[in-house]
């Protein structure tokens, strides 16, 4: 009997995997994972993103070896050696379809069309299957035919899709019988990337037992309040299920079901916290369609042409000051800290270090765009391209250039009692009251050994309106 062959890329999981489930459903299936350190590292993927590939991927291959499911482990160090490879294997193993989940990006597209170019040589199939997403891009669109701009339009025919039918979840595949074939061991480590400490492993175990978890306390616990707690940093009031759903240790689906089931089915009205929510699911929805439409935003251009004629600063002590947490600004600083030590970093907290390095600091959103994905356990290319280019006034729907976050104003509000600020800045932890968000009023810094605010807020705002005035004039 000719086999299936499943390559599993960003969808570690066994339940609710489309291209997994339909493999099983045709016949005896073999797994695939491929090991691209180069591509990785082109790809600036960070070191805590590839180990929590590789621990997830064991708690896969324990899965999959219980239902009999061989894991095979293959490394090619760039994708443009994935076609050979793959179709050898499949003459290797008698394999007669291989299935994918769609991947969305530039180089995933090239990648996969000279694998089924590949494999048609052989007479081997490749049939994608959307699994990311609820929608396949391309089939969301304006009534003229094009890609939505604007994220609430994008929403309201989401919205009339749902209405019609939700996504349904797929089973887990029944044991098959056994294969003369043994999974591969996984690595513990791939050279060039280090194993991240022991605490950020703690912080975000692998496996889909650990994802569902999460998922079960959030929607349980945090999910009613999400609308209210969502933008407080010192509160556990998000989901922190990204780095699970950037792995494809847990499927969108999954998420909307859950949110769903703790809203009477509804996801436009009900519980604010269950839309607030669902509208965050969509807003990952809606860049991974950009990223498809515009394919120019997955070249790091900018989605706004003509902002690419800003003059960004280059300074490199400026940059390494903002990446290191030394701006001087507790809020900037502690988020900084928070994604070095952790790999994950709040959305709001995202928005205001975002707004600062391309506003105050007037440095090019590719520079943090690039220094977010090499520290991300979450990083994906479209949610962070989305949301970098939002907050330079350069994407789609982007915030518009003259509403600037002033970050000392976002600290107050959004952290009130600076709890999160000492628990990431212990050179302030003594700093009492409200001088916490601004300790250059008291004099607090140097002798303490943190720093001064590293520049003035209103000056350099007035600089960045002026280069963003300067781009409308010239055009
Ligand atoms: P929740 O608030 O619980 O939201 C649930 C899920 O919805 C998230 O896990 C995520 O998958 C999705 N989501 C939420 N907000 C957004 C958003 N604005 N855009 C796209 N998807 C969203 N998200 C990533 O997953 N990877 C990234 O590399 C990434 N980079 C970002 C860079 C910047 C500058 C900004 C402003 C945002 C970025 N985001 C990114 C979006 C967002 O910050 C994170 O998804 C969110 O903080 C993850 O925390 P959570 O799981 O608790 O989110």
């Amino acid at each position: 009997m000719k086999r299936n062959l499943v390559w599993l890329r960003t969808d570690l999981r066994l339940r609710d995997n489309s291209a997994l489930h339909a493999a099983a459903e045709r016949g005896p299936v073999i797994a695939l994972y491929l090991l691209s350190p180069g591509q990785w590292r082109q790809h600036d993927d960070a070191a805590s993103k590839v180990d929590f590939w590789l621990r997830n991927l064991q708690e896969l291959r324990a899965g999959l070896d219980a239902l009999n499911i061989p894991l095979l482990i293959r490394t090619v160090d760039h994708w443009s050696d994935a076609a050979s490879a793959i179709a050898t294997l499949c003459g290797q193993l008698d394999i007669e379809t291989v299935h994918v989940n769609e991947e969305y990006g530039v180089n995933e597209a090239t990648r996969d069309a000279a694998v089924e170019k590949a494999l048609d040589q052989c007479g081997v199939r490749l049939r994608n299957h959307l699994d990311q997403l609820f929608f396949t891009p391309g089939t969301i669109l304006t009534k003229g035919g094009t890609y939505f701009q604007v994220y609430s339009q994008f929403r309201k025919v989401c919205y009339e899709r749902l209405n019609l039918g939700v996504p349904s979840l797929l089973p887990t595949p029944r044991a098959q019988a056994k294969l003369d074939i043994r999974s591969d061991e996984i690595p513990r480590q791939v050279e060039g990337f280090d194993t991240p400490a022991p605490a950020l492993r703690e912080e975000w175990p692998a496996g889909e037992e650990a994802a569902h978890e999460r998922v079960e306390l959030f929607v349980d616990e945090i999910l009613k309040t999400y609308q209210e707690t969502r933008d407080l940093p010192a509160r556990d009031g998000t989901s922190r299920l990204s780095p699970y759903l950037a792995a494809g240790v847990l499927s969108s689906r999954q998420c909307l079901h859950a949110a769903l089931a703790n809203n009477h089915g509804e996801f436009e009205t009900g519980n604010s916290g269950a839309v607030s929510w669902i509208n965050e699911l969509l807003w990952r929805e809606f860049y991974k369609h950009i990223l498809v439409g515009f394919p120019r935003v997955s070249r790091h251009r900018a989605f706004r042409e003509d902002t690419e004629r800003l003059k960004w600063r280059h300074d490199k002590s400026d940059l390494a000051a903002w990446q290191q947490g030394r701006t001087g600004f507790p809020i900037i600083d502690a988020a900084m800290r928070q994604l070095l030590a952790t790999g994950w970093m709040h959305n709001r907290l995202r928005m205001v270090v975002a707004m600062f390095l391309t506003k105050n600091l007037l440095i090019d959103w590719r520079e943090g765009e690039r220094w977010f994905m090499r520290h991300l356990i979450d990083g994906d290319l479209a949610a962070n391209n989305g949301g970098w280019q939002w907050s330079a006034s350069t994407g789609t729907d982007a915030a518009p250039y003259f509403r600037i976050f002033n970050p000392v104003s976002q600290s107050e509000r959004f952290d009130p009692d600076g709890r999160f600020i000492r628990r990431w800045v212990p050179e302030l932890a003594g700093v009492e009251g409200r001088a916490v968000h601004d300790p250059s009023k008291l004099g607090l810094f140097g002798a303490e050994g943190y720093p001064q605010p590293m520049c003035d807020l209103s000056a350099t705002r007035e600089r960045a309106l002026e280069a963003f005035k300067n781009l409308t004039i010239g055009r």
